[in-house]
């Protein structure tokens, strides 16, 4: 890609594939995103920067540690494709799979008994575990195929931005905490001075599958080095 960073912006929603991953994404700025918001009285997302993360995995694991994430199942995943260039000039793209805390969560409209919830004060999607009857029906229709059922309560599960551990600490989630290379900003949308809001000013984001009309809030910032 040879536009600058004005042109991307100018241009927003102009479609990019990225490499060796199946998903379509977006391009889109800050301003495109405020119109997004419901406006609750916060509106909690996060960033990925694909350029500065290695891939070392500790926010996964942080994020098991921490949110009592049983083996074999994930709230979070860090996806590698490549390798990109000749060696021994050769890199990796790493991309963060996770839940997308859409704005308008299919999850949320097909649970027929209301366990699946966006909390109005947070913009944050979660599971009223006792409400879970286990039909399966979220799963289904999440298009980023984050949810799983947790084997200890067979109750569907995934990332909920750790609210009830270290947000209710008054803490930064597990995963941003962790990361050793500052490559993921968390932060309240509905805050012009928050520093998700000052990450996505800057920077050239995209999100995944905004076609669909998921309005996600998991922006992440491309990787350089596989542009055209
Ligand atoms: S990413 Fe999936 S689980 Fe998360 S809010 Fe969107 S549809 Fe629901
Ligand atoms: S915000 Fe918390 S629950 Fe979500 S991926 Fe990060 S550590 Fe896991
Ligand atoms: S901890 Fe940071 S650098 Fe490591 S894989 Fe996760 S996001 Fe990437």
């Amino acid at each position: 890609m040879s536009c600058s960073r004005r042109n991307f912006l100018t241009g927003a929603g102009a479609v990019i594939f990225t490499t060796g991953v199946a998903t379509t994404s977006v391009l889109t700025s800050r301003d495109s995103n405020a119109s997004d918001v419901a406006d609750p009285a916060k509106n909690y997302g996060m960033l990925h920067d694909e350029n500065a993360c290695i891939g070392c995995t500790a926010c996964t694991e942080a994020c098991r540690e921490v949110n009592k994430v049983p083996e074999g199942v994930s709230r979070l995943e860090i996806n590698r494709s490549g390798p990109i260039g000749e060696y021994p000039d050769v890199e990796y793209h790493f991309t963060r799979n996770s839940c997308q805390h859409c704005e308008n969560p299919p999850c949320v409209y097909v649970c027929p008994t209301g366990a699946a919830y966006k909390d109005e004060e947070t913009g944050i999607v979660d599971v009223h575990k006792e409400k879970c009857v286990g039909c399966g029906y979220c799963l289904a229709a999440c298009p980023y195929q984050v949810r799983f059922f947790h084997p200890e309560d067979n109750s569907a599960d995934k990332c909920n931005f750790c609210r009830d551990t270290n947000l209710a600490e008054g803490k930064q989630p597990a995963c941003v905490e962790s990361c050793p290379t500052s490559a993921l900003v968390f932060g309240d949308l509905n805050d012009p001075q928050s520093d998700i809001n000052k990450a996505i000013e800057i920077n050239l984001v995209y999100r995944d599958k905004s076609h669909l009309g998921t309005k996600p809030k998991l922006f992440k910032v491309p990787f350089k080095k596989g542009e055209v």
